[in-house]
């Protein structure tokens, strides 16, 4: 029996938890015993003072247990279970594309994916623009298309670790979410409830990443793969790219649409398939279904030609409620916006420095993310065309295509796609697409 002041005491003074320390006062978060104030003030004290991984790998299981914890051993599958999580980003839509890919090389992935979250798309939202889809499956269905197609992306629920919920949602008011261990404690414990066997998480470092500096990216990739090998789970991570949107486009229905053309091969954009390479890669080697990573890329791509992995998606896609022949027939489905209208450049040179996140704001402002969590989100809307890093560019040409609702809203789009973008005289050195891999 532990007193909740005595635990902040020790961790405000600087002192190391025990296990079991955690674990008490992660239960009181759930069932209610510990006050707001005391979250509140035990947030505080772990911001300036810290967890070591001791400490993090037991806060991130208490969470991962505070909720259901999914099994698979009794379904026997014949391949690992894997999954991928994102920090977040812009037009990147890679989720889509990498669950089926893995399904087509023997993985099982059961991706629990969340909503857009400030400047950032979701991956939910992109699945909630495919009318049918459900997205909030009975768990039984959601087993069963894991077990029959070997991925079912879907949404949170609350009987997954939901003490982060509780925790998440008192740190985001009271300044207290940009700390390495609750940051690696929140996201894993929902990730681990999933009952992984490997999981590989993408890192962003950029203009357009929740992390804010290069080194805060590393630190945040080490603490996880550091957490989740402690916790049972072979992860890796990646750091890449987010000074630019991860893909031509940025909004609901058109990434769909985009992933969809990527799976058939009508248009694989360089960077999104390098990202969507690497990282599916990296999960069939921790997975053990390929010996290295040139053996897992040669597998990826003959599931990408032979169409196996379009054809998991479809099937991904009927058997959760959307329609059969959504790949065959995208326009009978997906909603179109009604204005489209170019961005033209206000001055000729080069593409050389972009405000990753003020692309990712535009959307939002044409209606495709949320400005409050009760929202509701306009599928059509977004970007297309965009210009990369680095491109060369005449006085008029268009930077990206507007998708718009109203004539307001792309005028607005079109004067902060302009303000994102700055272009300069020289031509920009290329960013690396991964900047690094993280292993155990
Ligand atoms: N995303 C999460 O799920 N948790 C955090 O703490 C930060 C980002």
């Amino acid at each position: 029996m532990f007193l909740n002041q005595e635990i902040i005491r020790k961790k405000r003074d600087g002192g190391a938890l025990s296990a079991e320390e955690i674990q008490f006062f992660v239960r009181g978060i759930t069932d209610g015993s510990v006050t707001e104030g005391q979250i509140a003030a035990l947030a505080m004290a772990v911001f300036f003072n810290d967890m070591n991984m001791d400490e993090r790998v037991a806060f991130t299981l208490a969470m991962r247990d505070s909720g259901q914890v999914m099994e698979w051993r009794s379904l026997n599958l014949p391949g690992p279970v894997v999954d991928k999580h994102s920090t977040g980003g812009v037009g990147d839509v890679v989720s889509l594309m990498l669950g089926p890919m893995i399904a087509a090389c023997g993985g099982f992935v059961p991706m629990i994916s969340g909503r857009g979250l400030g400047h950032t798309g979701g991956t939910l939202d992109k699945f909630d623009s495919i009318p049918g889809y459900c997205t909030v499956p009975d768990p039984e269905l959601f087993r069963t298309v894991v077990k029959d197609v070997g991925v079912a992306i879907i949404g949170q629920t609350a009987q997954l670790a939901p003490s982060d919920k509780r925790f998440y949602s008192i740190r985001d008011t009271t300044a207290t979410v940009e700390s390495v261990a609750m940051i690696t404690g929140s996201i894993l414990s929902k990730k681990l409830s999933a009952g992984l066997d490997a999981l590989v998480m993408d890192v962003k470092v950029g203009t357009g990443a929740f992390m804010p500096s290069y080194d805060k990216s590393v630190e945040l990739a080490e603490s996880i793969v550091a957490v989740g090998n402690g916790a049972g789970t072979r992860t890796s991570a990646l750091l890449t790219e987010m000074n630019e949107s991860l893909g031509p486009v940025a909004g609901n229905a058109l990434e769909v649409r985009l992933a969809m053309d990527y799976l058939t091969g009508r248009s694989r954009p360089a960077r999104l398939h390098e990202v969507t390479m690497a990282l599916c890669a990296e999960m069939l080697v921790l997975g053990k279904l390929a010996v290295n990573e040139t053996d897992a890329r040669a597998k990826l791509q003959a599931g990408l030609d032979s169409g196996e992995a379009a054809e998991r998606f479809s099937r991904m896609v009927a058997a959760l409620g959307g329609p059969a022949d959504l790949v065959e027939r995208p326009d009978a489905y997906l909603e179109k916006a009604p204005i489209i209208v170019p961005v033209p450049a206000l001055q000729a040179g080069f593409a050389n420095a972009t405000d990753c996140r003020g692309l990712g704001l535009a959307v939002v402002s044409l209606g495709g993310g949320r400005r409050r969590p009760e929202d509701a989100i306009d599928f059509a809307v977004g970007l297309t065309g965009l210009v990369e890093l680095g491109d060369a560019i005449a006085v008029g040409q268009p930077l990206a295509m507007v998708h718009a609702r109203t004539q307001a809203a792309a005028e607005q789009a079109v004067r902060e796609v302009q303000a994102a973008y700055k272009v300069g005289d020289t031509k920009p050195a290329a960013n690396p697409i991964i900047y690094r891999t993280i292993r155990p």
